[in-house]
């Protein structure tokens, strides 16, 4: 059998959790199992070089930042080949260029285009157990690219579509995906399964366990995932195209408070208006996520929508410099607002819970300022500090005991 299994950087922080990561992997390999092993750069340091680059030059370059972001992995695959040889057992660590996994050229934010595997293929036959450096491409300049925050995940499931592995394991510091974040919901409870759809929902809304790109990516490839802990030995959740568990309507709630709100109000009620908006802010690759559009005073019009807080400004800017031409009277932004969203697949089949999920929120007396529906998820927007009330009001009333 061949298992890729990906370390998160708290579990590969110091040399103890090095050693046990190790001997976990150890286990499969004399099994006699093929071991890939990806890695996350150590603790916090991703971090740390970032706070390093933003001192220097706060302008941070983007070629240069991933050249420094990159260091962070080779450093912790350097470190986990060494600790196996000392437990007597042949491994190699291998960077982006060695294995020659080849991305687009957009640094911080790179997609992968195709992996070669001779060079991985070639170690495994020697029975040795490759290490292999998450979150990193080379692009058409042989530069080093990063895939994003959190990328790693989805360098794991790429190489695991590219091998062809038996088993994709992403170990991490929580023991899988949980109805809702156990910090906030004390009685959040592990799921058993679940399906990419819903994780790839549950990814993108805040769940902060997977990489999203990388549930898009094992769906793509059909490649079945096992969320589970590197410091306990509890079984984790199984991520994949169909689950078992008809009944549940709702299987999460996801909680985002990386969230601003911006309003661009009095636009002229004309067709165009909304093209004009969403075009100026798509150029600049800004993302936008809940649009609302109302009806003002006097015939005009107001469009809503949300962005992450990173992007508010950029946003702003932006928005500002095109008032005139929008046609727009002002601007408001409010960074105070938080998205709790309800995730299930079985709300394709089942009527009414939008109406309960806003029935739990009257009851704890929570406002909602902005709706959106999928097929397989409903969001609401509230304010920053009824979130944390609001997950747990939905999570009462959507997730049994
Ligand atoms: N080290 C990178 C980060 O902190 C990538 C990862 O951990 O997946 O974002
Ligand atoms: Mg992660």
């Amino acid at each position: 059998m061949l298992i890729v299994k990906k370390f998160g950087g708290t579990s590969v922080a110091d040399k103890e959790r090095i050693f046990n990561v190790a001997k976990r992997c150890i286990e499969d390999y004399n099994k006699g199992n093929d071991v890939v092993v990806v890695l996350s750069a150590m603790g916090k340091s991703t971090d740390d070089l970032l706070a390093m680059a933003a001192d220097i030059n706060p302008d941070m370059p983007k070629r240069e930042v991933d050249m420094l972001l990159a260091t962070g992995e080779q450093t912790s695959v350097a470190l986990m080949s060494m600790a196996m040889r000392a437990l007597g057992v042949p491994a190699i660590s291998l960077n982006a260029f060695q294995v020659a996994m080849h991305s687009t050229s957009t640094y911080g934010n790179a997609k992968f285009k195709r992996i070669d595997t001779d060079r991985i293929q070639h170690e495994i036959d020697n029975r040795r157990i490759v290490i292999v450096t998450g979150f990193q491409g080379i692009n058409k300049y042989d530069d080093i690219t990063t895939l994003g925050r959190g990328g790693s995940d989805t360098t794991a499931v790429a190489l695991a579509a590219a091998l062809h592995a038996d088993a994709c394991e992403i170990y991490t510091d929580v023991e899988g995906v949980f109805t809702a974040d156990p910090r906030k919901v004390p009685n959040a409870k592990k799921l058993p399964e679940i399906t990419y759809d819903e994780m790839l929902e549950m990814a993108t809304l805040g769940a902060q366990v997977l990489h999203n790109r990388s549930v898009e990516l094992a769906k793509k490839y059909g490649v079945q995932l096992v969320v589970r802990s590197s410091l306990t030995t509890a079984e984790g959740t199984v991520v994949k195209e169909v689950t078992k568990m008809e009944s549940m309507v709702v299987n999460g709630i996801a909680t985002d408070k990386n969230t601003a709100r911006i309003a661009v109000i009095g636009l002229q009620n004309t067709p165009g208006v909304a093209f004009k908006v969403f075009n100026i802010l798509g150029k600049k690759n800004i993302n936008v996520d809940v649009i609302l559009q109302s009806i003002g005073r006097d015939n005009t019009k107001d469009i809503s929508f949300t962005v992450s807080e990173e992007q508010a400004d950029e946003a702003m800017e932006i928005l500002e410099e095109n008032k005139k031409a929008l046609t727009a009277d002002h601007i408001e932004c409010d960074k105070n607002v938080a998205k709790v969203s309800v995730i299930g697949a079985g709300m394709q089949t089942n009527a009414g819970v939008a109406s309960k999920m806003f029935e739990a929120l009257y009851n704890a007396g929570i406002n909602i300022r902005m709706i959106s529906t999928s097929e397989i998820r409903i969001t609401v927007l509230v304010d920053e500090d009824c979130a944390d009330r609001a997950t747990k009001a939905a999570h009462d009333m959507f997730i049994e005991d």
